[in-house]
């Protein structure tokens, strides 16, 4: 797993090892904190000690060929999780969720609550991307941009940095406080005049770090409210800052039937037998299309984080306090 900075890689990592174990097999699960040098160490350890199976949510899709290719030579399969990993052909399989569906409904969050079909605007509205040593990253922005942008090219959507680009809003290693810096630096230069009345983010420690941003010059005040602010995974903090009225919304991406995707694939690959996907078209590594299932994330805001978190049993309320 990546990092145990997001909550979400917690979840998963250790929904996976109680699942595997619950079915009589051993784990080995490990945080690389998002240095790639960490994670190719401990990946090869793994090969040396002469695993059965990995599962990998990479740091850098990019980085791991080298290793890859040591694990095919002992034919060890590889399901990447999550995040595709790219540029090698021994990536046996991906589980993962609908990525560009995961943009549009962020993009259309924003879409509804300024009624932009309805002709509203101009509003001002300044954009973030993630990684980009993140597959998904492009996905999650294509999708968005997919929504966003007929109301940027007619100007009922307002950029008023100019960064309309994937690299001008991308942030390596979804960087909370890089995150954080940008924002002073577009408030500054753009908003001192101005308000800015929604943000596109694709990802929960992004959006807070957008917010205190915000909040360090006075937004978040019956005069100078929040502007609408999306993100990505229903991380605990978010869903606390959406219960408290800051950010607007998040996506809901169930960690519980990821890890399950991903350990039947697993099983069925050490029983020789062909794991299930219901997409071999969309994930191109470039050097090759990988065989994947998609699961469908949800939109969370106020309205319904209780009925989708909640009563669905993936959080406690007690945790949300
Ligand atoms: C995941 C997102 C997550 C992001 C940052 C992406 O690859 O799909 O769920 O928000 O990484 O950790």
């Amino acid at each position: 797993m990546p990092t145990q900075s997001s909550e979400r890689w917690v979840d998963d990592g250790n929904n996976m090892v109680e699942m595997f174990e619950e079915l009589g097999y051993e784990t080995d699960l490990q945080y690389a904190e998002d240095v790639v040098e960490n994670q190719l160490s401990q990946i090869e350890n793994m090969i040396t000690r002469g695993v059965d199976l990995l599962i990998i949510a990479s740091i850098d899709g990019e980085a791991l060929s080298d290793v890859l290719d040591q694990a095919e030579r002992l034919d060890i399969p590889v399901i990447a999780y999550d995040r595709l990993i790219m540029n090698s052909e021994h990536v046996s399989y991906y589980a993962t969720f609908d990525n560009f569906g995961v943009g549009e409904l962020q993009g259309k969050y924003i879409e509804e609550q300024l009624g932009l079909a309805d002709g509203k605007g101009p509003f001002n509205i300044e954009l973030f991307a993630g990684s980009p040593d993140d597959n998904n990253a492009y996905f999650f922005w294509d999708g968005a941009m997919s929504i966003l942008q007929p109301y940027i090219d007619n100007e009922q959507l307002v950029v008023r940095s100019g960064q309309t680009e994937f690299s001008q809003g991308a942030t390596l290693r979804w960087s909370g406080s890089e995150a954080q810096e940008r924002m002073d630096n577009l408030l500054s230069a753009h908003y001192s005049d101005v308000d800015i009345d929604a943000v596109y983010s694709p990802f929960d420690g992004i959006s807070l770090g957008v917010i205190s941003s915000l909040k360090a010059v006075g937004y978040g005040t019956d005069n100078k409210p929040l502007p609408i602010i999306t993100g990505q995974d229903a991380e605990r903090s978010s869903v606390r800052s959406i219960i408290s009225g800051e950010q607007t919304q998040t996506i809901f991406k169930d960690t519980r039937l990821l890890a399950e995707r991903a350990v039947n694939m697993a099983e069925a690959l050490l029983k020789g037998e062909e794991p299930e996907v219901n997409d071999t078209e969309t994930y191109d590594n470039n050097a090759k299309v990988v065989p994947a299932y998609l699961i469908e994330p949800a939109s969370v805001d106020i309205n319904n984080y209780q009925e989708v978190l909640i009563e669905s049993g993936y959080y406690d309320e007690s945790e949300l306090n």
